[in-house]
């Protein structure tokens, strides 16, 4: 084969379907800050309800649902956010909130991993976020459950322990924007497409992760997520 490139390209993220043998491919990871009132006030933050928003994080950034990553360079105070993570099938480009949902695919429970040290430095001096939020194993993300198949977003608990003990434990009516307005409001800034995801947000219970640490979170409707903390690199 003649080769197109100078070398290979970076792989396609996929992700698993429950129910299917095929994957869903990533495109952009959006993240949703500040979606629970609790979780903005153990941050030293008011709830601003005037427009939610976003950060991003790459595709490369994805880890699967089981599996074991590094202590992350660069950070001593490395954090867990349970988030609740939608899933693009389709295109919206300035839909309105009631067409909004006909875009999802469907839904995972998703690690929003976070250097929360450099965060704080970050916010501090009034710069980006990449270094606390788009780095490597930063998100986490269980098997895709189908839209169809969860049926309804409602009051479903949403939780997440470490070795065994219950740090975050909220509920999805507990989202101050909802998913259909949130895709609604970032419609009118991005083409969005298949492959998209939102991780919406997280609860309040955020906390600090050390090597050995197990994590197990759940979201009632998904299949489960866990994550296991190695030693740093
Ligand atoms: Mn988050």
């Amino acid at each position: 084969m003649t080769a197109r490139y100078f070398f290979a390209p970076q792989d396609t993220v996929g992700v698993p379907v429950v129910g299917s043998e095929k994957l869903y491919p990533v495109g952009r990871i959006f993240c949703v800050g500040r979606n629970y009132a609790e979780h903005a006030k153990e941050m030293g933050h008011e709830v601003d309800r005037e427009a939610p928003f976003y950060f991003t994080k790459p595709a490369s950034a994805i880890v699967a649902s089981g599996g074991t990553i590094p202590y992350p360079p660069g950070t001593q105070n490395f954090h867990h956010e349970m988030e609740f993570v939608v899933a693009l099938g389709g295109s919206a480009f300035r839909v309105a909130e009631a067409e909004a949902m006909g875009a999802v695919f469907g839904y995972a429970c998703g690690l929003d991993l976070t250097r929360r040290d450099l965060q704080q430095a970050a916010k501090d001096k009034g710069r980006p976020w990449d270094l606390a939020k788009a780095f490597e194993h930063s998100a986490v993300i269980s098997p895709i459950t189908p839209a169809s198949a969860f049926g309804a977003i409602g009051a479903q608990r949403i939780h997440l322990s470490v070795n065994g003990e219950i740090r975050q434990d909220s509920r999805l009516s507990d989202l101050i924007w909802s998913v259909p307005s949130l895709i609604s409001h970032l419609s009118r800034y991005y083409h969005l497409q298949a492959g998209d995801l939102i991780y919406t947000g997280t609860p309040a219970g955020v906390g600090k992760l050390v090597a050995g640490d197990r994590l197990e979170g759940g979201i009632n409707g998904l299949g489960p997520i866990a994550l296991t903390i190695g030693p740093a690199e």
